[in-house]
């Protein structure tokens, strides 16, 4: 299954609408298949909401996926502190139960004090309690997507996220190519750089692979990484990705995907352009 859709609610939704509970039929109406709800500031929707939004987006035959709260910090050295972010992730699982949501889009941390190589091992160790914490809770068919992040200061390499993914099945990738992109300072470019990411994962993580959750969107980056997300076709020369490369290698690996868009204001209609590039290719 490949899947297309925007994250949050963009300028367009806004003109026409202001509640959450009219973008399933929106979506439908604009031909996309997936909607990324945000509890970027904290898991706080009741659940009676959670429930009535669940069944509103099943209803339409939308994936709902989320954002996980973005105080979520593994590799902080305070281990009271990470216990404080298993839970997070834990509490926010539980939520998206109620919402028929799986994929949990989670951050892995930030460097603090320390080396990139020693906050690395925290995360690790900690997603291995993680793994536990999911097992006593019942979280079974559930997916936590940790994301490959664009800044220096953060953890979340494609490698080391492949890395976190490893250690258990209910661990996915979301790779957000615009990150990676300004990561490296603009080191995809071609097929052979999109390919890559895929081979890193197929390393670490067998077949696996080929079931991974995605962020597109360009990214603007200086010297340590990222700066901003942009609109797809805004004037911001030498800032990519393109799009056709990765649509490229998608096809040819036949990735199963859920695709959402991060760009600044116009998440819908470059969702629909994204779609309408890969369903035209070949
Ligand atoms: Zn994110």
């Amino acid at each position: 299954m490949v899947k297309f859709g925007p994250s949050g609610q963009c300028d367009w939704f806004n003109e026409e609408h202001s509640h959450t509970e009219d973008m399933p039929a929106w979506l439908v109406e604009h031909g996309l298949d997936v909607y990324e709800y945000a509890f970027n500031k904290g898991i706080n929707i009741s659940d009676e909401k959670a429930a009535k939004l669940g069944g509103l987006f099943k209803e339409a035959n939308i994936e709902l996926t989320v954002h996980g709260p973005y105080y979520i910090n593994f590799a902080n050295p305070d281990d009271e502190m990470a216990d404080k972010s298993k839970m997070y992730v834990i509490n926010s699982l539980k939520k998206m139960k109620l919402m028929g949501a799986t994929k949990l889009v989670v951050h892995p941390g930030s460097l603090m004090k320390g080396s990139r190589e020693e906050a690395m091992a925290l995360v690790l160790r900690r997603l291995e309690e993680l793994s536990k914490l999911l097992d006593e809770n019942n979280l079974n068919d559930m997916y936590v997507c940790f994301e490959t992040m664009g800044k220096h200061g953060q953890v979340g390499t494609v490698e080391e996220v492949a890395k976190m993914c490893a250690i258990d099945k209910r661990y996915m990738p979301t790779l957000d190519f615009g990150h990676i992109n300004a990561f490296t300072l603009g080191g995809l470019k071609t097929k052979e750089d999109f390919r890559g990411v895929f081979e890193t994962l197929k390393k670490y993580m067998g077949d696996r692979y080929k079931n991974v959750h995605i962020h597109f969107s360009k990214v603007v980056y200086g010297p340590k990484g990222e700066l901003h997300h942009v609109n797809y076709n805004e004037d911001v020369d030498g800032y990519g990705p393109d799009f056709e490369p990765l649509a490229a290698v998608l096809k040819e690996e036949g990735i199963n995907f859920t695709l959402v868009t991060e760009s600044r204001g116009a998440q819908t209609k470059d969702a629909m352009l994204l779609k309408k590039i890969f369903t035209e290719m070949n």
